[in-house]
């Protein structure tokens, strides 16, 4: 399947974003016979180049990612520049007269996607002025697609959806979060809906638990500025991990559609359990990293780490107990957990069956270990099976035996990233992996309570060393319900 003609416009086109992830899948789709030849891109950002500029570096960065980018040339050959200014009309006006032509040499029908790579604090004015100056004047479609973070609480983010609801329907609104791309991310469905001996077996009555653990090997790096505004709630939590947790507990979608499968979300992020004030503690734990070993290697603490305050009360890291008030889920408890300068760089998900009613092989002091799935996210892709059976001997004594399955794709062209497939999906109009706005505004509520109740008390931070899995009472969290976080490497 090929993709409708369009141009893509966008804006933050000398940025990071833009050059590590949107121009090598955008090369890509076109490798791959993907993109349809009636596209275009006009990269937008403050700084003076031309065209040439910018088809230089985007052939540097598809080069970086893939060496024998055939028909680079051509690919390339399809990118325009604007230098612009984000709140000057002009600007836009330029910009217009540039995508008007564009349609006509391309073919474009009209056809328009903004991407806006840059920060949220520019996506409402630009928004507006695409109506104003006339860019969305055309008879094809017009999508807006936006990075996070959407918003810094549930406030905010009503402000900002009502600026750019007055330009785009929802259905033209595309949120980006990149987990809702990864592959394996995609699998939790399929894994639970196409296989007869998981979906019977997925609720209360046999799950007794499901951890989800991300963790980074990094600290803030040069970001310490904006991680200052965010911290590992609203970085991780409000998006990522709840996006998980609805993927997970959701009911089977009566069909296949962003409409059908959205609306099993939002029930689950209805449902979630909400935590008020003097309870918090009793399902959150928040930490800040302190000096530490990385690999080896000594590394800083948060509060020594650059345009970072002294004494910063900043979450690096969040553990949490989430509840799910419905049918299915009653009493089975969802930990998620995730952080910066941990242990090792992972993302993976661990569900914990009940043990069976009797133990026939007790054996002295030996409990049967209990049947995990595990689903890996990131960095491996893959699904492991943890099964008990019978260890090889005379004696019927039992063992652990692990069935797994790896998506061991070479890295390279075939291994569709993330944003490879979100900018697929956009361009074809299916907003299945994008959120919606019901779903942003439930988490936004869900994590506002945590974050107001952590801004009304000083943190004992740092409480947790650089290169481990978290604080003591991110553990104390499972032990007092008699679990354990299951190791991730
Ligand atoms: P960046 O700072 O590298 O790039 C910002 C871009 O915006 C640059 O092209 C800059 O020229 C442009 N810009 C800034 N002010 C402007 C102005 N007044 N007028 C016109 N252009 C202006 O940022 P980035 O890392 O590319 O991130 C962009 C967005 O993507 C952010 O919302 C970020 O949170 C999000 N994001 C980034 C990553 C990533 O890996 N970099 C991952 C997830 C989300």
């Amino acid at each position: 399947a090929e993709t409708p003609a369009s141009l893509i416009m966008i804006f933050g086109a000398t940025g990071d974003l833009a050059k590590r992830k949107l121009y090598p899948s955008l090369y890509h789709l076109f490798r791959k016979g993907k993109l349809s030849e009636h596209f275009a891109v006009i990269g937008v950002a403050r700084r003076p180049w031309t065209d040439e500029v910018l088809r230089e570096h985007v052939r540097d960065s598809v080069l970086t990612s893939i060496k024998d980018a055939e028909n680079i040339e051509e690919f390339v050959s399809h990118f325009y520049y604007k230098p612009h200014d984000v709140s000057d009309s002009q600007s836009y006006i330029q910009l217009k007269n540039l995508a008007n032509e564009l349609d006509q040499t391309y073919g474009l029908e009209g056809n328009r996607i903004f991407y806006l790579a840059m920060a949220p604090e520019f996506f409402g004015t630009i928004a507006e002025h695409l109506k104003i100056d006339g860019l969305t004047d055309t008879n094809g479609f017009h999508r807006l697609v936006i990075e996070k973070p959407f918003g810094h609480d549930l406030e905010s983010a009503k402000e900002l959806n009502k600026r750019i609801r007055n330009v785009f329907s929802e259905n033209d609104i595309y949120r980006i979060d990149h987990y809702l791309g990864k592959e394996m991310v995609q699998n939790i469905e399929v894994i639970r809906f196409a296989n007869a001996i998981f979906e019977p077996l997925w609720n209360n009555r046999f799950i007794s638990n499901i951890q989800i653990t991300s963790s980074e090997m990094l600290g803030v790096e040069e970001r310490g500025g904006y991680y200052e505004t965010s911290g590992a709630l609203r970085d991780m939590v409000q998006n990522h991990m709840l996006q998980m947790v609805a993927l997970l507990a959701m009911e089977p979608p009566i069909r296949l559609t962003p409409k059908e499968i959205r609306s099993e979300k939002v029930k689950v992020l209805g449902a979630l359990r909400s935590i008020e004030h003097d309870d918090i503690p009793n399902f959150f734990v928040r930490g800040q990293y302190g000096p530490g070993e990385i690999n080896g290697e000594k590394v800083i603490g948060y509060r020594e780490e650059q345009n970072v305050n002294e004494e910063s009360n900043t979450d690096t890291y969040v553990a949490g107990k989430l509840m799910i008030d419905n049918f299915r889920w009653a009493g089975v408890p969802f930990y998620i957990r995730t952080g910066k300068r941990m242990t090792a760089k992972s993302t993976k998900i661990v569900i914990q069956f009940k043990d069976i009613p009797m133990n026939l092989y007790y054996k002295s002091e030996k409990d049967l270990d209990p049947n995990l799935l595990v689903i890996h996210i990131q960095p491996e892709e893959g699904i492991t099976l943890h099964l008990n059976a019978k260890d090889t001997g005379q004696m019927m004594e039992t063992t652990p035996v692990k069935l797994n399955f790896s998506n061991n794709h070479a890295p390279g062209l075939n291994t569709p990233e993330a944003y490879e497939k979100l900018l697929f999906d956009c361009l074809r109009g299916d907003a299945t992996n994008f959120t919606h706005w019901d779903e942003v505004a439930l988490s936004w509520s869900f994590v506002d309570k945590i974050s107001h109740y952590w801004e009304s008390q000083k943190a004992k931070f740092p409480n947790y060393s650089a290169g481990t899995m978290g604080p003591k009472e991110a553990d104390e969290l499972l032990e007092k319900e008699g679990f354990k976080w299951w190791p991730v490497t």
